[in-house]
């Protein structure tokens, strides 16, 4: 996943819709989020409704989560609303193909095996028995005696006959026919995180949050993320940004490298020297989760980048304030 749709994320887990709805993946209470489907705006999402208030914002959050590789989503299924009232509730005609009436009958055809006589159910039915139209044998057995061989249908309107009709739609609100040409015909989708979302949600609010509120308590001000503007005029955001209350400069930095294998890679060690490159901070910690690379902690020392491994919580409080928080 691209560097651009982390970011993206990171900025995501800020709102705070954002993390109610993460953590119910992450708790376990939601593993898959299914759309519900409802007669007149055709499928909804209940508890992303009742996360963001406002129904019509529901999906253009779950898309942004989607575009960020925040959530994956998955067809669940297809929808028709109508073009005129956009209304779900819409029935499906199957029409003549000759004259385009819906008015249409459908018949089974039948093939009497022996004979080869092919005709709809009804020329075989004689009261509750078929009767072969040809030879006048009865037909009891499916399968041996007869089978189905495909549908008929005959048009109550012009009187022709045809095998496959042409589907058209009916809208149940406005009355209005339309075709699937000129109909609005959506995907649905259901969702659920992504491991790269599970894995900073775990590890980055389990991490940050400790981080955060013990500089608050060190009297620090800070922002989680931060954004701080370089040389360049370029603004860099970093997981945590700190400064003493009320001093104007004496910032310190802070970015998380997280890593699903057991070590972190020096890509963060480096997009992170660039970033002080021009920001100049006082102070730059990098954490890694649970370990950094070789070539990471040769970086990391080239470029003054204080480097803070651990493994869980408890370790990176300790960490971080022996290798940080001393002059
Ligand atoms: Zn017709
Ligand atoms: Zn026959
Ligand atoms: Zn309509």
């Amino acid at each position: 996943m691209s560097k651009a749709s982390k970011d993206q994320r990171i900025k995501l887990y800020k709102d705070h819709n954002v993390q109610l709805l993460v953590s119910k993946f992450v708790s376990g209470e939601l593993s898959k989020l299914n759309p519900v489907y409802d007669d007149k705006y055709g499928y909804r999402y209940p508890v992303v409704d009742a996360i963001v208030g406002d129904p019509s914002s529901t999906d253009e959050l779950l898309r942004s989560l989607f575009e960020a590789g925040v959530l994956k989503r998955e067809l669940y299924d297809k929808i028709v609303y109508c073009p005129s009232c956009n209304t779900a509730n819409v029935s499906m005609h199957y029409c003549c193909p000759h004259c385009k009436s819906f008015d249409i009958r459908k018949s089974a055809l039948i093939e009497h095996i022996q004979c080869g006589y092919i005709d709809t159910e009804e020329k075989f039915r004689k009261d509750d028995k078929l009767v072969c139209p040809r030879c006048r044998k009865e037909l009891t057995k499916p399968g041996v005696d007869y089978h189905k061989a495909g549908v008929w249908c005959t048009c109550n309107e012009c009187g022709k006959s045809f095998d496959i009709p042409v589907p058209a739609h009916f809208c149940r609100d406005c009355h209005r026919n339309f075709s699937f040409e000129e109909s609005l015909y959506r995907d649905v989708y259901s969702y659920s995180l992504t491991p790269e979302a599970m894995k900073e949600a775990t590890l980055g609010w389990i991490l940050i949050t400790p981080i955060r509120e013990f500089l608050e308590s060190r009297g620090f001000e800070v922002e989680s993320p931060g954004f701080l503007k370089g040389k360049s005029g370029a603004s860099h955001m970093f997981d945590i940004t700190a400064s003493p209350t009320g001093v104007e400069r004496n910032i310190t930095v802070i970015d998380l490298a997280t890593s699903t294998d057991d070590i972190a890679s020096e890509q963060p060690v480096i997009a992170m020297f660039a970033k002080i490159y021009d920001v100049s901070p006082e102070r730059a910690c990098l954490i890694a989760i649970p370990r950094m690379s070789e070539n990471g902690k040769k970086l990391a020392a080239l470029y003054k980048i204080q480097l803070v491994e651990a493994k869980d919580q408890k370790e990176v409080i300790k960490e971080f304030e022996k290798v940080c928080m001393t002059e």
